[in-house]
Order: C-alpha cells, then structure tokens, then sequence
C-alpha cells in the first residue's frame, strides 16, 4: 500500500476501522480540511459537526500518496454499497442523530447515542448511553426508542412557543411598558437624589475653604473635615456608577426582544430537526421512567418577563 508506519505503530496490525479510515481521508490526496467542527458561546461551548459542504478544503496542500482518481473510484464503490445497505435494510442513508452533542444520560452524564438495529421488518432506533454500550455495568440508564423522545421533546417545544407567544404580546403591551418606565424612574429618582448630594458637598467645600480662609476653621480641621466629604463623594460616585450601569441594562433588555422571534419562527412546525433544537435547547438530560429534563435557551428571559406578570390576569 506504500504507507509507512512511525515506531510506535511498527507492530500494530492494520484493522478494519483503520483502513476504512484511510480510505476515506483525503489528506492522502493532498487536501489539507478543516473547519469540520464548530464551538459557540451560546451552546456552552459545545463542539457542533459542521455539515460536509461547510468545510474548509485546500487542495494540494501536500504531495499525495493516492491519485485523486483512484481516490474517488473507492467513494464510489463506497457509497454504492452504502446506498445498497440502506435500501436492502429499510432505512434512510441521511437518517442523524439530531440530538447529537445535546443529549446527556441523567446517570453517568456521558453522551446518548443513537443505536441502529435492523430486525426483519423495521429499523429499531434507540437512545443509549455511550458508556453502558462500552461498559455495562457503569450505568443504569435504560435505552429507550427515539420517536418516542423526540416526540416528547416536540411536544415540549409546542408549549414553549405558547409561551414564547404570550410573552410576546406582554411585551408589546402598555402594561409591561407602564412598568418598565416605573423600573426606570425609580433609578433615574436614585440618580438626581445622588447628583443634588453630590453638589451639596462641593457647596460645602466652598464654604468649609471661605472658613479657612477667615480663620473661622484651622488647617487641621479643615483638612479632616475635607477628607471626610471627599470620602462621601467618591461613595457616593460609585453608586451613580453603578446605577447608571442598570438603567443602561433594563434599556438594553427592554430593546432586545429577538430572542421571542427566535422561538416564533418555528410556530406550527410539525417535525422536529437539528436547526430547532439548536436555535432553541442548551441541553437535554435523560433519565429512566419517563423522565427528561429539557433547558431551554433565553430561560432567564422568560422568566424575567413572567416576573412582570405577578398579580395580572395575561393569559
Ligand atoms: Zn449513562
């Protein structure tokens, strides 16, 4: 085959993945590929497979030791056989796991995968956990089969967006105006009570230095009494910092009301698929008995409006 193997390798027999994996590489064309995955902040920072189309290729980046010919005749081949398999077995050769990357087992916290198995008549698709498939007897979790997970997930996503859509006539609404502008001027009262305190001071600098000045104050008083007020400004300085800092945020949250359209945007969907659960859930965790923790993206959000609904009659 015209490979070599380094030292550490110099006795390990070639096996099935291996080759596979040789087959399949195209580093051994010359290609140079990445990009194949993605890391964003707002999945934790998750590594997301990117789809084959989005990869970063550069071609003959090395001298190949495969002609590219050659190369593509075995994808070829490959993929006839591929195509064979799936059609011979009932299945869909695009047939993912949408979960991937986002559904934890509630046992072990080890990834669920998808397991494939074909029986005489139908494909048998169940999440399991990656650890028990290894080792048996690390986790508990049972598999269980995947259109009845995604099925619940779905169902789960519907009420969500019911949500999603009542908050977003709250949002519109004067009330949830009329209580914004309540939250602002009760800062904005904060700040002037701080401003007139702070101007109060420098009068009575003025006054503390024209003192000095006709010897109804000696120096030494003068100089503590003036490092006293200058302490209450500085104090009283950092609080007008920090409340301008949370008129600054409720102004920006008030402004920012993307995050409902990103959930209204999937309204009346009636399959789930990987872009939904991407765009709208953080993580799911899966337990025995039925039992399926969902977190859901913009939580802090939702809740932060529905705080504002306390003692209204909305929905
Ligand atoms: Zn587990």
């Amino acid at each position: 085959m015209g490979l070599f193997k380094t030292d550490k390798y110099a006795n390990v027999k070639w096996n099935k993945e291996c080759i596979h994996r040789i087959l399949n590489n195209d580093f051994y064309i010359g290609n140079l590929t990445q990009g194949k995955t993605i890391q964003t902040i707002g999945n934790n920072h998750k590594k997301i497979a990117l789809p084959k189309e989005e990869w970063v290729v550069i071609h003959n980046n090395h001298i190949p030791i495969i002609d590219e010919y050659t190369f593509n005749q075995v994808q070829d081949i490959n993929n006839q056989l591929k195509q064979k398999y799936f059609k011979e077995h009932n299945t869909n050769i695009n047939d993912e796991n949408i979960l991937k990357g986002i559904i934890k087992c509630g046992y072990c916290g080890k990834n669920i995968r998808l397991v494939k198995n074909t029986k005489k008549n139908y494909v048998d698709k169940r999440f399991a956990c990656s650890n028990k498939l290894k080792y048996k007897d690390r986790c508990n979790f049972k598999s269980v089969k995947e259109e009845i997970i995604l099925n619940v997930i779905l169902e789960t996503i519907k009420l969500q967006l019911k949500l999603a859509k009542n908050l977003s006539e709250i949002v519109k609404s004067k009330k949830y105006l009329h209580k914004f502008e309540l939250e602002k001027k009760c800062i904005k009262d904060k700040i002037n009570k701080i401003n007139f305190e702070i101007d109060n001071i420098n009068n009575i600098y003025h006054i503390m230095y024209n003192d000095y000045l006709e010897n109804v104050l000696n120096k030494e008083d003068y100089i503590y009494n003036k490092n006293n007020y200058k302490q209450k400004e500085l104090k009283l300085k950092d609080e007008l910092i920090k409340l301008n800092e949370d008129l600054n945020k409720i102004e920006e949250r008030f402004n920012d009301k993307n995050f409902i359209n990103d959930f209204l945007i999937f309204e009346d969907k009636e399959i789930l698929t990987k872009e939904m659960i991407l765009k709208l859930i953080d993580e799911i965790v899966i337990y025995n008995d039925k039992k399926l923790k969902i977190a859901f993206k913009f939580c802090d959000r939702f809740n932060e409006i529905k705080s504002y609904l306390n003692g209204w009659e909305v929905f």
